[in-house]
C-alpha cells in the first residue's frame, strides 16, 4: 500500500509536512512546494500507485476520488468559475518526477496551450 522511500507516502503518513487543503479516506490534497501558477495544488491517492501505467481497475474508486477532490480544491481555492487545468504527468516524456500518482490542479491565471 505504501512505499517507505516515497515522499508522497511520507506526506500521507504525516511524516513530512505539507499544507493540506482536503483529505478523505482515499486522497489527500496539498499545496505544491514549487508552484507554477497562482494556484497549484496536488491531489494524491493514499495508495501508492506509481503512475498512469500502473493504474488498475481496482483503483477506480480512489482515482475517481482524486478527480472529484480536484474539483473540490478548485472550489476551495476560488478558481472554479474562471477555470483551471488538471494535469497527470506520466513517465519520462510526460515530465513525471515524483513516482506516486498525482493530479496537478493549476489556475489563477490563463494557462497557455499546448505545453512545451
Ligand atoms: P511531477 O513532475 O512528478 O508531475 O510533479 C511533482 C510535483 O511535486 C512538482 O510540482 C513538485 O514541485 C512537487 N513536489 C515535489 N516534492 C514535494 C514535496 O515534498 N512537497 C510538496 N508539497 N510538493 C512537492
Ligand atoms: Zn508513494
Amino acid at each position: 500500500m505504501s512505499d517507505d522511500n516515497c515522499i508522497f507516502c511520507k506526506i500521507v503518513k504525516k511524516e513530512i509536512p505539507a499544507t493540506i487543503i482536503y483529505e478523505d479516506d482515499h486522497v489527500l490534497a496539498f499545496e505544491d512546494l514549487n508552484p507554477q501558477a497562482p494556484v497549484h495544488c496536488l491531489v494524491i491517492t493514499k495508495k501508492h500507485i506509481v503512475g498512469g501505467n500502473d493504474m488498475t481497475p481496482e483503483d477506480t474508486i480512489a482515482l475517481g476520488h482524486m478527480l472529484l477532490a480536484g474539483k473540490k480544491v478548485a472550489e476551495i481555492k476560488n478558481i472554479a468559475d474562471d477555470g483551471y487545468r488538471f494535469v497527470i504527468n506520466t513517465g519520462a516524456h510526460g515530465g513525471q518526477r515524483v513516482f506516486h500518482i498525482h493530479l496537478h490542479v493549476m489556475g489563477g491565471r490563463p494557462l497557455s496551450w499546448p505545453p512545451g
